[in-house]
This record gives C-alpha cells, structure tokens and sequence, in this order.
C-alpha cells in the first residue's frame, strides 16, 4: 500500500523547524509494509493544502496530514479535509469535554474558539490525544485512507501508540513488509567497510545501503519479509564478517541502552567524568538522559576524579594521544580498560574524540548489563 505525508505549516516552509513528522510516520509505516513515496510540504495556505490533497490522492492510496488542527486561524486543516472530501462536520461533544477539562486542570480559560477543534468530518473515528488539546481523526474518502493528526511530534507518538499501530497492523496484515537488517561498525572509513561487505553482497538482488554518522559507517540490507529464508544465509554470513567492529545493530542507539541501564541499575545519584572527549560525550547523551534528569541526580563534569565519591561513576581518563582508560565504579567495584584509537593523523583528533566517546558508551552498557 502507498502511503504519502503531508504537512502543513508556514514555519516548515520558512525553515524555522524541520519536517521531523514525516520522517518519523515514513519509517514507522515501512515497518507494516506501507511504503511512503511521497513527503509534501506546504504553508498554512488554502490553496495550497487543497492542490496537495489532489498531488497526494492520485499518488497513494493512504494519506497522512499533520498540524493545522490547532485552535488558532491559522489552523484550518480540518477544513480543507472536509472540503475536498465533501464530508459534513459534526461536532463531538466528549472531545469537547476533554478539552475543557484538560485547559481546567491546568488553569487555563476555556474559549469559545476552541470548539474548532472538536468538529470531524461525518463517520469519522476520532483518535484521542493524550498529549494535547488536538483530537485527531481518520476517515475513508475518495477511496482512500485518510489520518490527520496534530503537529508535535510528541502528541503524534502518543496517537500513533495508542489508536493506530493497532490499526495498521489489522489494515496491512496482507502486505509484505521491508524487513531491513542494519550494522553500526566502529573504528572504519566507508570505504573499508566497503570493501569487507562487497564481496558477500556483489551478486544479491536485495537493496543494500550505507550510511555515515561519525564515528559510525552503517551498513544495511533490505528484503521483504517474504523473502526471509532467500536471505538467511547472507545476512548469516554478514554478520560473521562485520562482528568485530559492530557495535549496535538495527538502530539502536547506545545513549538510549545505557539510559535504560541506569534506570534499572537503582543507584539514586550517578557520575561522569570526561577528560578526554570535550563536548563529545555530552552531545551523545544530551537527548537520551533528558529522562534522567527528573528521575536521577547526576553530573558530568571533567574535574579529579575521586573513585568511591558517588556510588555510580563512569570515567574516560587520557593515557597518551591515541588511548585512554575508560573506567567505572558500581557496587563498591571498580574497573578499568584501555581503548586505543586506530585513527592516528592530527586531522582525525575529532574523530577520535567521538570514537572515545562511542567505545566508552558500549563498554559502561556491557558492563552494566553485566552486573544489574
Ligand atoms: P497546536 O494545537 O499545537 O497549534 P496544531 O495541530 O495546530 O497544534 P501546528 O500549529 O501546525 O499544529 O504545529 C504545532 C507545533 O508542532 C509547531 O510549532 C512545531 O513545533 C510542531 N510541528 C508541527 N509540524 C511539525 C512537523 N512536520 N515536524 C516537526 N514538528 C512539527
Ligand atoms: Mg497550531
């Protein structure tokens, strides 16, 4: 089934935010075997939104569309869905009343504007929003799927959670999904990845891809899920190739792990101490911890390190130009290993701080998981 996402919003268009939506939906919906081929983007305009109904509809077969759904006048989505559709709104009273409740509880006023978000087209299933004042909906039209959803990001995770992967998983039962099989490797150019993995794949008809995100080279191969046991074997043999230098695979990400580590491991206060990796490290957890700030008292900083002051410590100590300790401290035990960098020219010094940063991550996750 062919999917497209449309997004509306001048401040998209203008570059004042990026089109994470799409993103987000696209790589979800392939998961189901919904493939997206098309991602359109247009300002709060009228015109506009109805050409790009037109653009979507005789591209795909399920359309999504998200922002415009707020109270403001520059939101008027639901409209124009309505519009081209030739669907009559109906108001919802219970989505009013969750409104009102919601604004309530936090102090704000109730308007009369607000009760624009509580119209949908006729025959529409309303999907909650536990996250914002923004119910979205989904209905059948022209023959096509059509779901529309609010702009953040974060209320259309918690719609997507709760109202539509179950869905989509009933509506596509009968297609066959790309299954997608991806390696981070460590410590290698593309080109010598490259070079490992060409060979195995040289004569495959499945798509292979890579991709390079300091200090990782990301290879990966697709197939559709019909075609498992056809792929079995290759990517059997890929793996045995690629497992020393792999440090995550399908796109985990190590922050993430680690954050779910530190939760688990009970330890009220925790310490980072980077004297190698300058800001490195800090970008890497930056967005992963965000959970940890609230539940945890921790800090990072690059001062003396003192082992036993915090029950929970982790540590990157230089040992000369091209290898450090990374360390850490836990249950009254602490240990210790040197990573040295295959990088070696003064243009790679970058690189080999992330390197540092990267390697640190997977081993504190490996002993973590160890031990908690
Ligand atoms: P609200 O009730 O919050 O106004 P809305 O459904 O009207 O919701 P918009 O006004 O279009 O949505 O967007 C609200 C906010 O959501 C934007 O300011 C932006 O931060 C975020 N947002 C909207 N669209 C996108 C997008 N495609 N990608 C990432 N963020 C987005
Ligand atoms: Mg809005």
């Amino acid at each position: 089934m062919k999917t497209s996402v449309l997004a509306v919003g001048t401040e998209l268009t203008d570059g004042q935010i990026v089109n994470r939506n799409a993103a987000w939906l696209s790589r979800r919906l392939k998961a189901f075997g919904a493939r997206c081929v098309l991602h359109l983007t247009v300002p709060d305009d009228r015109a506009a939104i109805l050409e790009s109904l037109e653009i979507c509809a005789a591209r795909s077969e399920m359309i999504f569309i998200t922002g415009g759904l707020g109270p403001t006048s520059d939101d008027f989505t639901r409209d124009l869905v309505a519009e081209w559709s030739q669907s009559p709104m109906d108001f919802d009273e219970s989505s009013w009343q969750a409104l009102s409740e919601r604004l309530t509880a936090r102090n704000f006023p109730v308007q009369e504007m607000q009760r624009q978000q509580c119209f949908f087209p006729r025959g529409a299933v309303i999907l909650k929003n536990s996250q914002g004042t923004a119910n979205g909906f989904r209905f059948q039209a022209k023959n096509h799927e059509i779901i529309v959803l609010p702009g953040p990001p974060k209320e259309i995770e918690a719609i997507w959670n709760e109202h539509l992967k179950d869905w989509l998983n009933k509506i596509c039962r009968y297609l066959d999904p790309i299954v997608t099989h991806a390696w981070d490797l460590i410590g290698l150019g593309e080109s010598q990845v490259a070079q490992m993995v060409e060979p195995l794949v040289a004569k495959t008809e499945f798509e292979i891809g890579y991709r390079v995100h300091p200090p990782l080279v990301e290879f990966k191969l697709s197939h559709l899920r019909s075609e498992e046991k056809k792929a079995t074997n290759l990517v059997a043999a890929i793996e045995k190739t690629v497992a020393p230098w792999t440090i995550v695979r399908n796109g985990e990400d190590l922050a993430e792990k680690l954050t779910e580590q530190i939760l688990k491991s009970h330890h009220e206060k925790f310490e980072i101490n980077d004297q190698v990796t300058g800001s490195f490290l800090l970008q890497r957890i930056n967005g992963p911890f965000r959970g940890l700030w609230a539940q945890r008292k921790w800090e990072l900083h690059s001062g003396n390190l003192k082992i036993g002051r915090t029950p929970m410590q982790m540590w990157i100590l230089p040992k000369d130009e091209h290898s450090v300790r990374v360390g850490r401290f836990w249950n009254q035990q602490s240990r210790e290993i040197e990573v040295e960098a295959p990088m070696r020219s003064t243009p790679m010094s970058e690189r080999r701080k992330q390197y540092f940063a990267e390697r640190a991550l997977a081993w504190w996750l490996q002993e973590l998981s160890a031990t908690h």
